[in-house]
C-alpha cells in the first residue's frame, strides 16, 4: 500500500449504512456452538499461511526493498511454490526457452548533473531562478516541465497542462495548502508553483540543499505525466505573481541516465477450460520499504503486513484452486515487484499483459489482511471501490465475507496496483483489512502482530466465491461514472 500523495478525491458519496452484510458472517453468528456434524477442514491452511509469511517477513529478506536482490529473492520463492502446486509457468523463458515463474522487468534511472531552473517568460522578458537559492521541490515526475502560467486563488479551478501558480492567503495552514496541492494535480495540471514554507526557507538558507530525485521509470516506457511542486522565495513568488496573463514557465535541468536495474513479478497460471481466453486475477505486491540505515535498532521494514500477508492470500488461493477442479476461466496469479516505488511491476505486467485487457474479467488485488480491522464485523475483508462496479455485491450474494471500504476518505481504492489496472479499464479492486494500524510503513510491522486464523477463515471465505467466478459467466461492469477517468 503506498503513502497517500495526491491521490485523486473521491467523487461519489459513500452511503456505509446501506452495506449488505455477508451471508457468511451471518450464517457464521448462527450457527450454534456444538455442532453434531463433522467439521469441514478448510481449504486455506493456517501452517501454510505461517510458513509462507514467516519467511517472506523474515529479517533475511532485509525487507524486500523495491527493485533489490531480496525482492527477487521474494519473487523466485513465490514462483518457486507456484511450481510446487502446479501451476503454469507465466514468466519469462531461460537460454534454452524454457519459461520460468519470474519476469525481469527493466528499469531505467536518471539523475540532475546540476541544479535544475525555474524560468518564466512574458512579453519578450525572462526571469530564471536557481534550485537551491530560489527554491525547492517537494515532488518531482519529471526531469522537464513547461506550461502557460496560471495565477489562481486556492478556490478557483485549474487548468490541465498549466503551470499553476497559487495565491495563498498569509500564514496559509497546512491543511488548505495539501488540499489545494491535490485538486491541482488531480486537474493534471503541470505543476504547482507555491511560496516556500518556513521549513523551506530554512533549508534553503542553510545551503546544504541535495539536487531533487527524478523518479525510475520503466525502461523503453513512454514518459508519463510530469508533476512537480516548486516552493519559491517570497520576491520570486511576487514577481511572477505581478506578470500579465500569458506568460510561459518551464522547470528542468541537464540529466544523465543512471543504471535503473530492474524490478521482479512472479506469475504462475491455472489453465482454464475454455476457448474464449477470458481470465481473472489474484494479486499482491511482494516489494516492501528495504531497510534504512539512517535508524538505530531495527533498521528493517519486514512488511509482514504490507504485503506479505497479500502474497500468502494469493499463494495460498493458489495452492487451493490449483489442487481443485480446473476451472473455466483462466486464473493468473500474480506477486508484482515496486508497487511501493510506484506501481513498475503492474504497470510492466498490464503492458504486455499476457491475455488482451478486455478478456480480463476481474482482478482481486490483496493487500494488508493481517489483522482484523475492527470497523467491520469481525471474520470480514472490505473491498476498496465497493461502489464502483458489480464485482462486490455479486461475490457477497456468493457467500463472500466482503464489505465496502470503511476508510472512504484514506482513497485507498488508488493506493494499491489494483488502480493501475482499474484505470485501464480492468475491474479492479483491493481486497483488505487495515485497520489504520500504526505500523503502517514501519519497521515494527512485524510477523509477531499477524493473526493468522483471523487470515485463514477470511482468506477461506474467498475460495469457493473465487471458484464460481472462475467457473461462471457473469462478468462484473463498472457502474455508470465510476469507471477510473470516466
Ligand atoms: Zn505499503
Amino acid at each position: 500500500m503506498i503513502r497517500r500523495s495526491f491521490a485523486l478525491p473521491l467523487s461519489f458519496i459513500v452511503v456505509l449504512a446501506a452495506l449488505p452484510l455477508s451471508p457468511t458472517y451471518a450464517q457464521i453468528r448462527r450457527r450454534p456452538a456444538t455442532r453434531t456434524t463433522a467439521p469441514s477442514v478448510p481449504a486455506i491452511n493456517e501452517n501454510n499461511i505461517r510458513a509462507q509469511l514467516n519467511f517472506l517477513a523474515s529479517d533475511a529478506l532485509q525487507g524486500r526493498g523495491s527493485g533489490t536482490g531480496y525482492e527477487r529473492i521474494a519473487a523466485e520463492y513465490i514462483g518457486s511454490q507456484f511450481r510446487q502446486f502446479g501451476l503454469e509457468a507465466g514468466g519469462d523463458a531461460d537460454a534454452g526457452g524454457n519459461k520460468g515463474f519470474v519476469q525481469r522487468v527493466p528499469m531505467e534511472s536518471a539523475k540532475f548533473s546540476g541544479p535544475p531552473s525555474f524560468t518564466v517568460t512574458s512579453g519578450g522578458n525572462t526571469h530564471k531562478w536557481e534550485f537551491g537559492k530560489d527554491f525547492l521541490v517537494s515532488f518531482l515526475r519529471a526531469p522537464h516541465i513547461s506550461g502557460e502560467l496560471q495565477v489562481m486563488e486556492p478556490s478557483a479551478k485549474p487548468t490541465k497542462g498549466a503551470i499553476v501558480v497559487l495565491k495563498f492567503p498569509e500564514n496559509v495552514d497546512q491543511r488548505l495548502r495539501q488540499e489545494t496541492l491535490q485538486k491541482v494535480f488531480a486537474a493534471q495540471a503541470a505543476a504547482a508553483v507555491v511560496i516556500e514554507t518556513e521549513a523551506n526557507r530554512k533549508t534553503r538558507e542553510a545551503g546544504n540543499v541535495r539536487l531533487p530525485n527524478l523518479p525510475g521509470r520503466i525502461a523503453g516506457e513512454a514518459k508519463g505525466e510530469g508533476f512537480a511542486v516548486i516552493a519559491l522565495r517570497k520576491e520570486a513568488l511576487d514577481t511572477v505573481l505581478a506578470l500579465p496573463a500569458g506568460a510561459r514557465a518551464e522547470f528542468g535541468g541537464a540529466v544523465e541516465q543512471t543504471d535503473g536495474g530492474a524490478t521482479w513479478n512472479a506469475i504462475g497460471v491455472l489453465r482454464g477450460t475454455d476457448t474464449d481466453g477470458e481470465a481473472i486475477m489474484l494479486s499482491a505486491h511482494l516489494d516492501h520499504l528495504g531497510v534504512n540505515e539512517s535508524l538505530t535498532g531495527d533498521k528493517i521494514f519486514n512488511g509482514a503486513d504490507d504485503d506479505a500477508s497479500g502474497c500468502v492470500a494469493v499463494l495460498e488461493l493458489a495452492r487451493v484452486l490449483a489442487a481443485g477442479k480446473r476451472p473455466r476461466r483462466t486464473i493468473y496469479f500474480v506477486c508484482f515487484g515496486s508497487e511501493e516505488r510506484g506501481g513498475f511491476g503492474a504497470r510492466y505486467f498490464i503492458s504486455n499483459s499476457p491475455v488482451p485487457l478486455e478478456k480480463i474479467v476481474a482482478d482481486f488485488n490483496f493487500e494488508m489482511l493481517g489483522r482484523p480491522d475492527a470497523k467491520v464485523p469481525p471474520g470480514t475483508l472490505w473491498l476498496t471501490g465497493y461502489e464502483r462496479s458489480t464485482l462486490g455485491p455479486e461475490l457477497v450474494k456468493q457467500g463472500a465475507a466482503l464489505v465496502a471500504d470503511p476508510h472512504p476518505d484514506q482513497n485507498f481504492f488508488q493506493r494499491s496496483d489494483n488502480y493501475t489496472l482499474a484505470q485501464r479499464g480492468v475491474i479492479a479492486h483491493t481486497v483488505s483489512s487495515f485497520g489504520l494500524h500504526t505500523d503502517y510503513h514501519r519497521v515494527s510491522d512485524d510477523v509477531s502482530k499477524i493473526d493468522f486464523p483471523f487470515m485463514t477463515r477470511s482468506i477461506n471465505s474467498l475460495v469457493k466465491p473465487i471458484q464460481w467466478l472462475s467457473n461462471t459467466r457473469f462478468r462484473p461492469e463498472w457502474l455508470p461514472g465510476q469507471k477510473p477517468g470516466s
